[in-house]
């Protein structure tokens, strides 16, 4: 199985992050991906140098316009009067229910202020200077790892830093600012007709939901923390279904504060059936080991053992997998989980 990853997805090292009105050191940090390759290396993966494949691949997915803010953001903003050192927007948009009020789409102000409320969703997204360009290299990350696929692979890992599941059509938040997982299975369309995007990290995969939440072609499956106290907040409960020609082709299984290992197998054996029934012919797993109850954002109580369990279950799958890495913070437990999670799954898989 082949490993893609970058020295170019270090250029991202935000200073700052507000949690709870304070402003912390950020933890999406460097070492969370050195930590990775390391786990990595003992399973005898040793990453290959992602390919650029360009622009398209990632504008099929997001919006041009917003493309261009996450180029150009942290050049405008350091010519404000008093700057501080990095992109943090002061005000946010109401995008209002009335489509006569503010709708979605190209922002109106062409301020950088506005902008940055307009594309920046929340505060853990921060944009410094070398910002965009580690959300690209994370990008190619993934599409290389699609690519293989293509070319005839039939599993390979993207370790993804930044992460993407949170990063909407036109939206950064938490933590991400392109959607790799996203990206990758749009690559994946190009061959096959029917694409799943599997979610197992802690949070739920809003970004990821919220592309295709009205398509019949990528079904969207996410094991997560109930939202109703909990980040991503306002999306992830067990209601949506999907929209318009997309309905029933998203599954949330939100689980309760504290639940165990048996818990967590059982919901995620729920969206891998749910994908083959939906008739998948390719996977994209977001994988963060977050759930992890060593993870200081852990709600849950998964262990190491239960990401050995799912490995193999998501190895079994007879289809070509991508497994794009999402989130996990205890740089313990994220070396621990992915090096039990990818045995189990190349065991099973024969890659
Ligand atoms: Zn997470």
């Amino acid at each position: 199985m082949k490993l893609y990853f970058s020295a170019g997805q270090l250029a991202h090292q935000p200073k700052q992050y507000m949690v709870h009105g304070k402003l912390i050191h950020a933890f999406e940090n460097n070492d969370r991906a050195l930590a990775l390759l390391d786990a990595l290396a003992g399973a005898g993966l040793y990453p290959l140098e992602p390919v650029n494949h360009g622009l398209a691949p990632i504008l099929s997915v997001h919006s041009d316009h917003y493309i261009d803010f996450l180029q150009t953001a942290h050049s405008e903003f350091m010519k404000l009067p008093n700057a501080g050192p990095e992109v943090l927007p002061n005000v946010h948009a109401y995008v209002g229910s009335s489509p006569s009020l503010v709708p979605r789409g190209k922002p109106r102000p062409t301020g950088i202020v506005g902008r940055s409320g307009w594309y920046v969703g929340d505060l853990s997204a921060v944009i410094m200077e070398g910002t965009w360009q580690s959300a690209l290299v994370s990008a190619h990350t993934a599409i290389s790892a699609a690519e293989a696929i293509l070319g005839g692979d039939f599993a390979a890992f993207a370790l993804c830093r930044p992460p993407g599941h949170h990063a909407y059509v036109d939206r950064a938040s938490g933590f991400c600012f392109l959607n790799n997982a996203a990206i990758a299975a749009e690559r994946l369309r190009s061959r096959y007709a029917r694409v799943a995007v599997l979610d197992f990290d802690t949070h739920h995969g809003d970004g990821t939901q919220a592309i295709f939440y009205a398509r019949d072609d990528v079904f969207f499956g996410s094991v997560h923390t109930d939202p109703s106290s909990y980040y991503p907040h306002y999306l992830g409960y067990a209601d949506e279904k999907g929209a318009g020609k997309g309905t029933g082709y998203n599954l949330n299984r939100p689980l309760s504060f504290g639940a165990d290992d048996a818990v967590f197998i059982d919901a995620n054996r729920d969206i891998i059936g749910a994908a083959l029934k939906f008739g998948a012919e390719a996977i994209v797993i977001s994988a963060g080991w977050d759930a992890h109850h060593k993870d200081p954002l852990s709600k849950l109580n998964v262990t190491t053992d239960a990401y050995a369990r799912i490995g193999a279950l998501y190895g079994q799958i007879d289809l070509p997998t991508v497994i794009v890495q999402e989130g996990g913070y205890s740089l313990e437990a994220i070396a621990e989980s992915v090096l039990s999670f990818t045995q189990a799954f190349r065991a099973a898989k024969g890659v």
